[in-house]
C-alpha cells in the first residue's frame, strides 16, 4: 500500500475524481481505504442509544487504494512518491516530481 493513515490523498478516478481528503482507515487485506468526506454512502440505521432517532446516516465508504494518489502540497497535485533513505536518518517519502518530503499527519 502506497499510502498511510493520516495522509492527504487525491482521488484520481471514479465519481469523486479530483476530491481531496485525509486517509482515515486502511483496509490492507482488501486493498481499500476510507478517506474523509469521500465516497459517501447512505446508511439506513435503526435508532440506537448513540443515535436515538435513527434514519439515514451518511458515512464514508471504501475506495480502491489504486484510485488515489498521495497529495503533494508543493506541486498542488497528486503525485507518486518514492522512499528516500539517508544514512542515519529515518526513511522519508518524497514527491517524485519536486523532491519535497511528504509527511503523514
Ligand atoms: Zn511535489
Amino acid at each position: 500500500m502506497h499510502v498511510r493513515k493520516g495522509d492527504t490523498v487525491v482521488v484520481i478516478t471514479g465519481k469523486d475524481k479530483g476530491k481531496r481528503g485525509r486517509v482515515l482507515r486502511i483496509l490492507s487485506a482488501k486493498g481499500r481505504l476510507v478517506v474523509e468526506r469521500i465516497a459517501m454512502v447512505k446508511r439506513h440505521t435503526k435508532p440506537t442509544q448513540r443515535n436515538p432517532r435513527g434514519g439515514i446516516l451518511e458515512k464514508e465508504g471504501t475506495l480502491e487504494a489504486s484510485n488515489v494518489a498521495l497529495w503533494c502540497g508543493k506541486c498542488s497535485a497528486g503525485r507518486r512518491c518514492r522512499v528516500d533513505i539517508k544514512e542515519g536518518q529515518k526513511k522519508r517519502r518524497v514527491c517524485v516530481k519536486c523532491g519535497s518530503a511528504i509527511e503523514s499527519a
